[in-house]
């Protein structure tokens, strides 16, 4: 996230990781430091989310705000999964809270830092073809079509 002038901020991101978990919570997470930090003189961040070991207090802000919006923490601290990754208790979260089942997946893993569960449901290879494509649709990127269940 960056300025192009004082009241303009742009997010730009890489798709670096070609998962739709992954393109929504980075978009939350810059979101969330427009939402935060806006104001506090900041340039712009340029995060590399996969080394987000700093002890920097606006990204795990940020990393908090993305977390919340996707998933409400009522909605976490009640689910099952956070005792048992089931695909199941993945789908029924989704279903429930009406986001894309990769969104609950990628909470999982990133919470039990464990990334090779529920591998399948994280929508590998879902993002990119979507801006490169001749009708671009952000629909697959909310709802899972048919075949991803
Ligand atoms: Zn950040």
């Amino acid at each position: 996230m960056f300025f192009v002038a004082p009241d303009r901020p742009v997010i730009a991101l890489t798709l670096r990781h070609d998962r739709i978990d992954y393109f929504w919570f980075t978009l939350l997470h810059e979101i969330g430091h427009l939402v935060r930090d806006f104001g506090d003189d900041v340039e712009g961040f340029f995060d590399d989310l996969d080394s987000s070991e700093g002890s920097d207090p606006r990204e795990f802000g940020a990393d908090t705000f993305a977390q919340d919006a996707l998933i409400p923490s009522a909605d976490w601290e009640k689910s099952p999964l956070r005792t048992s990754p089931n695909p199941a208790y993945v789908r029924d979260l989704a279903a429930r809270l009406g986001i894309h089942p990769a969104v609950v997946a990628g909470r999982v893993r990133r919470e039990r830092n464990s990334y090779r569960i529920l591998s399948t449901l994280v929508g590998h290879g879902k993002v990119r073809g979507l801006s490169a494509g001749p009708t671009p649709s952000g629909r697959d990127l909310c709802r899972p079509s048919r075949n991803a269940l």
